[in-house]
């Protein structure tokens, strides 16, 4: 009875996007385009935050997910896909996922082969957080949608914003007033957050803040000029990078400036200090998020992370040459100070979930360019249990949480009845092996299965190009 219930509200809602052409551009990569169909015997890890649960049936009908359980019977009509070892997650959340890229020597809007990557990865919905191209993303997005374009649900951020020092390509507000200009534009050209960059003032994060508040928007921030603690006063709702960004601890900084020394000074903070529990503090009473990118800052740590012959593959020639050389000069350096700071800072998030934050994460795929769209949020999934978390809660923060911080948690984030059927098919026992989750079989968005190995081949050679 509550399926067809399910059935009969949802049927009207996804019977016009089944209905809707899709492109052959999307065809060639889809693998399942069942109107019900049941995988079973799998491992589910559903993205509560639960321990895995092995032997369990999970019901899809018309893109939803309509029932899940150890002793499901399986309706005639429904296509039976056979998940004994294997594992199902929910689709990957990656809220700090740009479509854009860089190494030391170039950064490119890899308009092509980011969202292939990204659903490839099994990152079924994405925040891009900070943008060189607003209008590429808001049109991307509308042809995922609208089934033209093959890639995750996007949900896209504004320009960077950032004070009148900062870097050329992003946009530099001149004061409160000119922050509110920009913001009301790009709210009204289509952007769904802000984000906030490390050489704004007070006075203008403020004044963005109240004018996306206004449009119903939301910002988040990767800072510096602006602590954690004033940011959240200032009514922020996302923080990006955790431990890397934060500058609470720095009591000689001036203020509305960046130190250019201030990650050094991190070093020296004594993580089971007040003052850090005085940070979560006050993010957990404004219900602020934190978002986790360790990929990104893991390739300052010499040596790491280990190489991996599929990244290398995906990138183009010239970019797989200036990685490397970056990698070797860091790895020549040998750094004392990055171990210990990204060691710092997979405890520093440990402790913020353990004072009741809630932590998302995503991949971040900047720097050098080590952390590919997808693979980068694959990796996070090994850092976070390298961190001390449990498989159950690294599927909560990289599914169920991300959907948090989107507002979208109501409709997908975990295995659970009603939600849309965002599902990631791995071949393994992910709940003893993280290094399975490169072994995505399937990727199902709202119950469309998409072929991992068939994406990967196409953007083979691409990354740093298209
Ligand atoms: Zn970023």
């Amino acid at each position: 009875m509550k399926r067809l219930v399910i059935f009969v509200m949802l049927f009207g809602l996804f019977g016009a996007v089944q209905a809707q052409e899709m492109s052959n551009r999307v065809k060639q990569f889809v693998a399942l385009d069942a109107p019900a169909f049941a995988l079973t015997n799998a491992t589910v890890i559903d993205g509560t935050g639960a321990a895995a649960r092995t032997g369990q049936t999970v019901l899809v009908e018309n893109g939803r997910i309509s029932e899940v359980g150890s002793s499901v019977t399986i309706p005639s009509g429904f296509q039976r896909i056979d998940a004994t070892g294997k594992t199902v997650i929910p689709g990957l959340i990656g809220i700090h996922n740009h479509t854009f890229y860089t190494t030391s020597q170039r950064r490119i809007q890899l308009d092509e082969t980011a969202p292939m990557l990204y659903l490839a990865s099994g990152v079924t919905t994405i925040r891009t957080t900070g943008s060189y191209a607003p209008y590429s993303e808001i049109e991307l997005k509308q042809a995922i949608r609208a089934g033209q374009r093959v890639g995750p649900d996007m949900f896209i951020t504004g320009p960077y914003l950032t004070g009148g020092e900062g870097y050329t390509y992003m946009t530099r507000v001149r004061g409160a007033e000119d922050a509110r200009r920009v913001v009301k534009y790009w709210a009204e050209e289509g952007v769904d957050w802000f984000k906030a960059y490390t050489m704004i003032s007070r006075e203008e994060l403020k004044a963005a803040i109240e004018e996306a508040h206004a449009h119903g928007l939301k910002v988040t921030g990767h800072l510096c000029s602006v602590s954690f603690r004033e940011a959240v006063e200032l009514g922020i709702d996302n923080l990006e990078h955790g431990f890397f960004t934060n500058t609470d601890y720095d009591s000689d900084k001036p203020l509305d400036e960046c130190p250019s020394d201030f990650r050094e000074s991190l070093i020296d903070v004594d993580l089971k200090s007040p003052e850090i529990q005085a940070t979560f503090k006050t993010m957990i009473d404004a219900g602020v998020e934190m978002t986790s990118t360790l990929a990104v800052y893991e390739m300052y740590v010499p040596n790491r992370p280990p190489l991996e012959q599929r990244v290398l593959d995906a990138m183009s020639g010239e970019v797989q040459k200036e990685y490397l050389q970056t990698r070797s000069s860091i790895a020549e350096q040998n750094s004392a100070m990055w171990p210990q700071l990204f060691a710092k800072s997979q405890e520093f998030e440990r402790a913020f979930v353990a004072a009741g934050g809630l932590l998302a994460a995503g991949v971040d795929p900047t720097g050098y360019g080590g952390a590919l769209p997808g693979y980068g949020d694959q990796r996070n999934f090994e850092l976070l249990i390298e961190a001390g978390f449990n498989a159950g809660e690294v599927v909560q923060i990289m599914s169920l949480n991300g959907a948090h911080v989107l507002g979208i948690d109501q409709n997908t984030g975990s295995i659970e009845a009603g939600k849309a059927a965002d599902l990631v098919l791995i071949n393994g026992d992910l709940n003893t092996n993280p290094a399975l989750i490169r072994n995505v079989e399937l990727v199902f968005r709202n119950g469309l299965g998409f072929d991992s190995a068939a994406l990967i081949r196409a953007v083979e050679g691409r990354v740093g190009v298209q």
